[in-house]
């Protein structure tokens, strides 16, 4: 995310972020509560599932399951974002927007990129735990692509530079699996600069470039075939 990068103390930011995406700690769209799932990043094909294993995978860990997820939420929007920093990870820019007054890290995932992360590795975000609105995307009255929009942050700057292919491999992975889930529409897939009203280039013209270009056309290929 590379907009509204002026520190405002925290109670205003929060107003105005509300105001900006007019987000909701009861948002009207959900539909009810479906039973708790996961993603499976691996079987492309299975129409539900029950497991999670992706390569490069997080290490071991004894907390729950970052992908276990409760409540449920109508995602219409893959929002793909950049860091436009060097370094980074989900840990990093939550304390960052938390420190511009926003609820908690305003992504779904972050795909680190091997300083800060493991290059590659899906962090799963905290909010996507409990099908929360994003906060990374305004430009609409309704918030509807904060309250619709799955938000996923590349670490790295792509305005000249493609994210490493462990990062691509992982974004693609991931993708397809969320477009198959939650049968969002590949020409739903964009990147932050194409949403309505965005002032910004991110998430880099080369990586644009390349959504664009390889990662709609291929996934609609790809989801036509697993339909
Ligand atoms: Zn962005």
């Amino acid at each position: 995310m590379s907009t509204n990068r002026t520190w405002m103390p925290a109670a205003i930011a929060l107003v105005a972020l509300q105001a900006l995406c007019g987000c909701s700690s009861t948002p009207a769209n959900q539909l009810g509560l479906v039973p708790q799932h996961r993603l499976d990043l691996t079987g492309a094909s299975k129409p539900i599932v029950h497991t999670m294993h992706i390569q490069p995978v997080a290490a071991p860990s004894a907390s729950p399951d970052p992908w276990r997820v409760s409540g449920y939420r109508l995602w219409r929007y893959i929002v793909i974002h950049h860091s436009a920093t060097d370094r980074g990870n989900a840990a990093i820019f939550d304390r960052s927007h938390r420190r511009r007054g926003w609820d908690e890290l305003g992504y779904h995932f972050v795909i680190d990129n091997g300083d800060g992360g493991a290059d590659g590795r899906i962090e799963v975000g905290s909010r996507w735990k409990k099908q929360k609105w994003g906060a990374h995307i305004g430009g609409t009255p309704n918030n509807e692509y904060n309250n619709h929009g799955i938000g996923i942050c590349l670490v790295g700057d792509f305005r000249n530079k493609m994210p490493s292919r462990a990062q691509i491999a992982s974004l693609e992975r991931l993708v397809r699996q969320l477009a198959s889930k939650y049968r969002i529409d590949p020409d739903n897939v964009i990147g932050h600069r194409d949403g309505p009203n965005a002032a910004t280039v991110c998430p880099g013209a080369v990586l644009m470039n390349w959504i664009n270009r390889t990662l709609r056309p291929r996934l609609r290929t790809q989801l036509a075939g697993m339909r």
